[in-house]
């Protein structure tokens, strides 16, 4: 339900903020697959380079051509389990995880065939557990770890032919030196990635407070009028009575009534009957203070809490929202239609509780009704 409130703006690889969000073994398996790219281009580059120290002769043509059939072959076999969504049986870490033992075995194996020119495949390691970091648990970083050592002993017990950085002729010396630049360039570019997974994910935290605010707002509103609802007005008059038994301030209450609304219904039908309430709670709000709380107590009945008021400036304050809901242009809503209110003041007393204050406002309530209705009576 967030992920609907909240869209998926948050994901660097989502579609567009208005589109729906896509679901997420689609976004998933499009992930995988912009990173398998990814690892294809940085194979490609690295048998470039290789390319060069052959043309130095350095190493045999056979090197670069075969690092990029090892490299490319992983890369598609990789491809085709995630187009053919075996992949869906795997969790992502263990993706990561399967693609980063590849990808390690197959330098350490290239570094074994050409130590001539090992640098590039050491560089190489360092990049692939520089990107393998950012999507490994803590438990998977420490398993690649041992497995690299591993295989780096390995290597050293098989060879004493130095890994070595060639620099004897100027194409050597070019290609050394871009196993350095590219390197650090596609260093950059994994740091550039976490970057930006850092920014989605931060933007995500203010969407995800966003929307809890949203919820918290459902919660405590009534859908139709706008004003607290009933458990929230409830639980407003609950702390106010407690803040003004503490501080022994004033607290008045008001329950606000629509005059004869039935047949308001009756006459104009029961849409129009909305909008008066709608109106009616709009009209309310624009005319109280901002301490005053508004709630809608059930059907056309309302309670106002005017915290810090005496009983006669209460009295005052209501007897003006009566008059204003009387004089009211309502004919906007339908010809003919007229509203007024009545109102029931009671004004806390010590020992007062929600029950009997409420009781006496309804009882205030009762009388202005008997009285002719469109009036304030206080308790
Ligand atoms: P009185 O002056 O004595 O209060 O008369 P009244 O007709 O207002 O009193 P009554 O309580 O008998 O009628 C209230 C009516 O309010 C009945 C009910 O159908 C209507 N009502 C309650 N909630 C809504 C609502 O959300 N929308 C509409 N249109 N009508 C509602
Ligand atoms: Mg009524
Ligand atoms: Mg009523």
């Amino acid at each position: 339900m967030l992920d609907t409130i909240v869209g998926t703006h948050g994901d660097k690889s989502a579609t567009a903020d208005h589109e729906a969000p896509l679901d997420l073994a689609a976004r998933r398996a499009r992930r995988w697959r912009e990173m398998l790219d990814m690892v294809g281009v940085s194979y490609t580059i690295d048998a470039a380079i290789l390319l060069i120290y052959a043309y130095a002769g350095t190493i045999a043509f056979t090197i670069p051509l075969g690092y990029l059939a090892c490299g490319l072959l992983a890369v598609a076999a990789f491809i085709a389990i995630s187009e053919t969504g075996l992949n869906k049986r795997f969790r992502e870490y263990s993706f990561v995880a399967l693609q980063t033992g590849v990808s390690l075995a197959i330098m350490l194996l290239f570094a074994y065939l050409a130590p001539e020119v090992g640098i590039l495949f050491v560089c190489s390691i360092f990049l692939i557990f520089t990107f393998a970091a950012l999507r490994s648990t803590p438990r998977q970083t420490i398993l690649g770890w041992t497995a690299a050592s591993l295989g780096l002993a390995i290597l050293f017990c098989l060879t004493d032919r130095p890994v070595a950085m060639p620099v004897a002729t100027p194409l050597e010396r070019l290609a050394s030196m871009l196993v350095f630049v590219l390197v650090l360039g596609r260093g950059m570019m994994v740091g550039l990635f976490s970057s930006t997974l850092r920014d989605s994910l931060y933007k995500r935290g203010i969407e995800l407070r966003e929307a809890y605010r949203r919820i918290q707002e459902l919660a405590e509103l009534d859908e139709l009028t706008g004003a607290l609802n009933r458990r929230s007005i409830m639980q407003s008059l609950d702390e106010e009575i407690i803040r003004a038994h503490r501080t022994s301030g004033n607290c008045t209450v008001a329950l606000i009534d629509l005059d004869l609304f039935k047949r308001i219904n009756d006459q104009f039908g029961h849409p129009a009957g909305d909008e008066v309430l709608r109106t009616f709670a709009i009209t309310i709000f624009a005319n109280i203070r901002s301490i005053d709380k508004f709630g809608r107590y059930g059907g056309e009945e309302f309670l106002l809490i005017l915290p810090e008021t005496t009983d006669s400036a209460a009295h005052r304050t209501i007897d003006r929202l009566r008059g204003i809901v009387a004089e009211l242009d309502w004919i906007a809503i339908s010809h003919g239609l007229a509203v007024t209110m009545s109102a029931g003041v009671a004004t806390l007393r010590a020992g007062d509780t929600i029950d009997s204050i409420l009781t006496r406002a309804d009882a205030a309530l009762y009388r202005a009704k008997a009285l002719g209705r469109n009036q304030v009576i206080s308790a």
